[in-house]
């Protein structure tokens, strides 16, 4: 890939083309509003409620076993980072990922060189690490405006391109990689986007993904509800954010049907709060190389990590 592309092209996409913010309102997220939904993944519409956070129903399909959120989120909600990003999130987002960052980049990126793009990239700490590398022409895309605006003042990114992820305007086949952190499980109707994906990609590229494990957060959520009760600022499954929680089984489907093959699972090194206690985080690495561990002996089908999805375009 010779020709740099221009990002600076596709950065006029802010203001007008974003819709407010949307809101966490109990009335908004009441059932009644959206009493029957159709399963993402099979289509199926008889569900029972798994889980409930507040007002908000919790559903999982009778069918495939899918669980999604019955609250309806805004399909281009900008207002993840506020109007305005503070300055603490800087060192929080940088120190907690930073050892997940690396290990990706080891395993993937390493003494290889191509072009990169981040889709939903945030602050962009993840696209400042890839540039950094110096082999990797490294792009992200981000609707939100202060989340952009952050990446380019603070980490001076010239290739940070302010728009809705399915709408990004880039030639296709452009990039050797396309990743996207922690990003589709706020996306309520994701096949536009993974689409776009496709198209962006190169043939053999290679499209990366995070998301929560539904079969670990649906436990924790109601462990925590049993030990602690609903209380706020108490993470249980972010009911009003997170319209999906995908399995192994689920996110596959998911792939398969917009045309990603080769899919398989991996393992990073956890995302770690760094204003935790040490025995807080060495529990936490302890905990991560035994499901490392479990995950390897099981020859992958024992997964309660995270859910680290590698897959590519072509044959
Ligand atoms: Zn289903």
């Amino acid at each position: 890939m010779n020709n740099k592309l221009c990002a600076g092209h596709y950065s006029t996409a802010t203001g007008a083309d974003h819709l407010q913010p949307a809101k966490c309102d109990s009335r908004e997220a009441s059932n009644e509003r959206m009493p029957c939904r159709q399963c993402l993944i099979c289509g199926g519409l008889r569900h029972r409620v798994v889980f409930r956070e507040f007002d908000i129903d919790v559903l999982q399909c009778s069918e495939c076993h899918h669980v999604f959120s019955s609250f309806v989120t805004d399909p281009h909600y900008d207002g993840f980072w506020g109007a305005e990003v503070a300055d603490e999130e800087h060192s929080y987002w940088r120190k907690a990922r930073s050892r997940m960052y690396q290990e990706f980049q080891t395993k993937f990126l390493a003494s290889r060189s191509g072009r990169l793009l981040d889709m939903g990239s945030g602050l962009g700490f993840f696209v400042k690490s890839v540039a950094e590398l110096g082999n990797w022409e490294a792009y992200g895309c981000e609707i939100s405006p202060a989340a952009v605006r952050y990446a380019r003042e603070k980490h001076k990114l010239n290739n940070i391109i302010c728009s809705r992820l399915a709408d990004v305007e880039l030639p296709p086949r452009s990039f050797d990689v396309i990743t996207m952190w922690d990003v589709i499980d706020h996306i309520l109707d994701p096949d536009p986007l993974f689409q776009r994906c496709h198209t962006l990609l190169r043939d053999g590229g290679m499209f990366f993904l995070r998301t929560p494990n539904v079969t670990v957060q649906l436990l924790r959520a109601r462990i925590n509800k049993l030990a602690r009760g609903m209380r706020p600022n108490v993470n249980y499954l972010q009911a009003h954010e997170h319209a999906h929680h995908y399995s192994m089984s689920s996110i596959r489907k998911l792939l398969e049907r917009n045309e990603f093959t080769r899919i398989q699972f991996v393992h990073l090194q956890p995302v770690q709060d760094p204003d935790g206690t040490i025995l807080v985080r060495g529990a936490k690495s302890v905990g991560f190389q035994l499901v490392r561990a479990l995950a390897e002996f099981s020859k992958g089908h024992l997964n309660f990590d995270n859910l680290y999805v590698v897959a590519r375009k072509g044959p």
